[in-house]
């Protein structure tokens, strides 16, 4: 069976940046399951896999407008410190969740100073060019429970 909308698919997979630097690989643990046309994966790695069967490798290369996104200065920001009381040490390089303008996004503490705290909710890696190496291990249908849920279930998925 091909890949392609509703489909259940379990790749290996290694990502590079333009460097050849490892940033990511499902190498020693089980492949990554994603239901495809659900916005599981970035775009241009669905569209990539698209038409595709078990046993198929690919590599390609995915620029940010389909990758994690072009690089928003805007969505840096200063806020007070007075927002994290409720966490014991702030540091750079923790993660929150936050409401934004732009919905909910993740967003990095990248600074501290003596009253506040600059954040960037940019993706970490936003404004990267992406190399995958995929290796497509299964490709079935899509149970009426997982279309619903719009994720996989069972093997490499979620669990409920
Ligand atoms: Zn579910």
């Amino acid at each position: 069976m091909q890949i392609a909308n509703n489909a259940v698919v379990q790749i290996h997979y290694t990502l590079k940046n333009d460097a050849g630097e490892v940033l990511d690989s499902s190498d020693g643990s089980d492949p990554l399951a994603y239901l495809q046309g659900h916005g599981n994966l970035i775009a241009g790695l669905e569209k990539a896999l698209e038409g595709k069967k078990v046993g198929e490798s690919l590599t390609v290369t995915i620029p940010p407008e389909e990758g994690y996104g072009v690089r928003d200065e805007n969505l840096v920001q200063d806020v007070p410190r007075t927002a994290f009381e409720g966490v014991p040490n702030v540091e750079v390089g923790m993660q929150f969740h936050a409401d934004s303008n732009h919905g909910p996004r993740t967003v990095t503490v990248t600074k501290i100073a003596d009253d506040t705290v600059t954040v960037d909710g940019n993706h970490p890696l936003a404004n990267q060019t992406l190399h995958f190496a995929v290796d497509i291990v299964e490709v079935r249908a899509a149970t009426s429970e997982e279309l619903a849920h719009g994720h996989v279930h069972g093997a490499g998925g979620h669990h409920h």
